[in-house]
């Protein structure tokens, strides 16, 4: 299962949101070069020189993997217990690698309820003005793209409401792995 959607549209809330809901649920954590904002703790990623990343890479230790806004973010070869499905938050290069793997993966495209709001919450983030404006010019591709991978769509205009839409979608999804025997 992947979460896709501009950066600012609270992919990151919602899968935190998710997991504390869903004991079924496996949220990978990604590595990245990009440096730690300062309101990050530093459990958002593992983060890591470029030459470690790049390493990496060599070992074949990412499921995906993709350069966003000049720092590589990545998913480490996920390890869920069994009878767990995986959940990543990422953006739409690594979700389209996971696709041609794993094409029964499951892709919510998240939306913001207004671009406004979009840019708010980039502020909010702690982003300089510069960071918010390239964070905000690659939205029309984000969303393009984001619409063709996209299994559902969902919009983030309230945290709660959104979480809800997608367990309940999910609940739907494992229903046959669940009851196999059920007819409709
Ligand atoms: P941010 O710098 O705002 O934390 O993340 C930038 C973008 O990278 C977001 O869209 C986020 O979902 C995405 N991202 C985070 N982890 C990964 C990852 O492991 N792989 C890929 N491809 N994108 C990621």
């Amino acid at each position: 299962m992947v979460l896709i959607g501009p950066g600012g549209v609270g992919k990151g809330t919602l899968a935190q949101r998710l997991v504390a809901s869903d004991d079924q649920l496996w949220l990978s954590r990604s590595w990245t070069t990009r440096p730690r904002r300062s309101t990050e703790k530093g459990e958002e990623y593992v983060f890591v020189e470029r030459q470690d990343f790049e390493r990496a890479i060599d070992d074949d230790r990412f499921l995906e993997w993709a350069e966003f806004h000049g720092n590589l973010y990545g998913t480490p070869v996920p390890t869920p217990d069994p009878g767990q499905d995986v959940l990543l938050e990422i953006e739409v290069q690594g979700a389209e690698q996971v696709r041609r793997q794993h094409p029964g993966a499951v892709v919510f495209l998240i939306l913001p309820p207004s671009m406004v709001r979009l840019e708010e919450r980039l502020r909010e983030r702690g982003d300089s003005d510069e960071h918010v404006a390239k964070r905000l010019s690659s939205t029309p591709y984000e969303l393009s793209k984001g619409h063709d991978l996209a299994t559902y769509v969902v919009v983030n205009d309230d945290l709660e409401r959104a979480t809800g839409e997608i367990l309940s979608i999910l609940e739907e999804l494992r229903r046959p792995r669940r009851d196999p025997l059920e007819k409709d």
